[in-house]
């Protein structure tokens, strides 16, 4: 049975002493190149350069950049191959799968290290990320064992039913940068148990963390013809992988803006290709948290900044807003503030960082500029911030009006903002506006509260006394609609279906007349005509 993975207990100086030796080695070592895979490792002369984003000058890894003819070399080779893979019994599929995860567990410290650097995370969450992976590996190796069950089905006297499930094909899986390992992990390795090749894009920000996607599944024994790996500008190598008539299904997750142009190119069906794509988009969030006036501050406070704070806001579940009544407003934004005065913003290369640095110069401006420009009371900024790197100070903001960037917008950092509420409707009617539908916080002592709330709140995941990060693979699957995408549900018992067909086999098992041996044998007049029920 599946069990998530547990997480490093850091409080143990042996754990700490181990990873700090992977960070230093990551820190000292060489810049990485990583090449593009199509059958064979291979580079090319367009290169992506991935930096730390905790020192932007630093070159981490030159990446391989896909051209559009590179795009369709890949996807032409999956293609051929990917009735074999297709065929490939079920247990050999979640046995290279499940190996997968072993290679990663082998090799964790490292590929976490890898993401204190490329993706500027934090200890613990570069680790968490690496566990997520994991979990994504054991978990949709167990649901592709189910899946291979198929589905029961009424078959009622005289007719046999059975439904089962057949790969799309060819899927493309386009990643983002945020959980640059686990997310594209899971929709790899989603794809591939469930019987599809893969051409796997990695967003732009975080290649080398993405190749050891391709590094795990080479160490488990997966053919190097069912995985191409395609770094390379979204514009370009993604885009061509959605128009792409022989790309069956794209797997994205990603911004709002790219996932309405997938979703609209898989509309258009193009000269060559038999059958129509499938886009399963994970997208964006505007996520609200609400205090109410009985809750246990000394919980909700540490819940909220570990929510909106954690890796520096940049997780699509993390809190933007937080929603408290009027009277109470002053008391949680003065005890928010004392907490965020204990957040430790630098390198998150030191252990002690909880707060690391924004992904990129693109962010950074922005989201200074979003606090710059806010007409509500920004009534905190971190005041300790490294001025190398793209750092952006914790920020909480209060009385934030109703047409503010700040609530209507992803802005993706470490900005909080506070919005004041009069009543329990008026709760309800700042939490549901927003166009996305991702995640939602509840901290509350009432049963009422807690009993009736979820259902008038819009959002795909609803925790109540907790952060709102941090869903776990099989314990909390996840996925927002609205705005926020098709609620696919990753990490969720039916998320595979969304790789497959499902098709329906009904045989009519009452016999009318005769099978044709039958019946020239009847017309020699040597087999008497007997009915069906006589034979019973
Ligand atoms: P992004 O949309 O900029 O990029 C995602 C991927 O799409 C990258 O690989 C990029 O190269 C590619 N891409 C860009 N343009 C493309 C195009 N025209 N065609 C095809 N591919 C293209 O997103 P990002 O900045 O990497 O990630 C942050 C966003 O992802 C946030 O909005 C966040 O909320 C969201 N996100 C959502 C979830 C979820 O589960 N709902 C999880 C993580 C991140």
């Amino acid at each position: 049975m599946y069990e998530p993975e547990p997480i490093r207990f850091w409080q143990d100086p042996a754990v700490v002493e181990t990873f700090r030796r992977e960070v230093n080695a990551v820190d000292e070592g060489p810049v990485v190149h990583v090449p593009m895979v199509i059958e064979r490792p291979m580079t090319s002369d367009e290169k992506i350069a991935s930096v730390d984003p905790a020192d932007p000058d630093r070159l981490i890894a030159e990446a391989a950049s896909a051209s559009t003819e590179e795009v369709d070399r890949a996807v032409a080779s999956c293609a051929a191959v990917q009735d074999e893979w297709a065929a490939i019994p079920m247990p050999d599929r979640t046995r290279l799968v499940r190996s997968m995860a072993d290679w990663m567990r082998t090799h964790r410290d490292h590929l976490a290290a890898r993401q204190v650097f490329e993706a500027g995370k934090p200890w613990s969450e570069a680790d968490a990320d690496v566990c997520e992976a994991i979990d994504f590996c054991m978990y949709y190796a167990e649901m592709a064992e189910r899946l291979a069950a198929g589905e029961p089905v009424l078959s009622p006297p005289g007719e046999r039913n059975e439904m089962f499930y057949r790969p799309r094909g060819v899927t493309a899986v386009i990643g983002p940068w945020n959980f640059p390992f686990a997310i594209p992990t899971g929709m790899t390795v989603a794809a591939l148990v469930a019987g599809n090749t893969v051409c796997l894009k990695p967003a732009e920000q975080t290649p080398w963390i993405a190749y050891g996607i391709v590094e795990a599944a080479l160490g488990a024994g997966v053919p190097e013809e069912v995985l191409a790996f395609l770094p390379g500008e979204g514009e370009v190598a993604g885009a061509r992988l959605v128009d792409h008539p022989d790309v069956a299904t794209i797997a994205f997750t990603g911004s709002r803006q790219v996932g309405f142009s997938i979703l609209e190119a898989v509309g258009t069906v193009r000269p060559g290709q038999v059958q129509i794509k499938r886009a399963i988009t994970e997208l964006g969030g505007k996520n609200a948290m609400f205090i109410d006036a009985d809750a246990d501050l000394d919980d909700a406070i540490p819940a909220v900044a570990a929510s909106s704070f954690g890796f520096a806001g940049q997780k699509c579940s993390a809190a933007s807003r937080l929603v408290v009544y009027e009277d109470q407003a002053d008391q949680v934004v003065d005890r928010l503030i004392a907490h965020a005065e204990t957040l430790v913003v630098g390198h998150p290369r030191a252990p002690e960082t909880t707060v690391g640095p924004v992904v990129d110069e693109e962010a950074h401006a922005r989201l200074l500029a979003a606090i710059r420009d806010t007409q509500g009371r920004v009534r905190y900024q971190h005041g300790d911030v490294p001025e190398r790197g793209w750092f952006v100070p914790p920020t909480i903001v209060d009385r934030v009006p109703d047409d503010d960037p700040l609530v209507t917008q992803e802005q993706f950092g470490p900005i909080l903002a506070v919005q004041p509420a009069t009543d329990l409707d008026h709760v309800v009617e700042l939490m549901n506006r927003s166009d996305f539908a991702l995640t939602a916080g509840i901290f509350s002592r009432s049963p009422q509260v807690i009993a009736r709330l979820p259902a008038r709140i819009a959002a795909g995941n609803i925790y109540i006394n907790r952060a709102i990060t941090g869903a776990v693979v099989g314990r909390q699957p996840f996925g927002g609609f609205r705005h926020s995408g098709v609620g696919a549900k990753a990490g969720g018992p039916d998320y595979l279906k969304h790789f497959c067909d499902a098709v329906v086999v009904t045989e009519n098992t009452l016999r009318q007349g005769f099978a044709a041996d039958q019946l020239l044998a009847t017309e020699r007049g040597r087999v008497p005509i007997v009915s069906e029920r006589e034979h019973e």
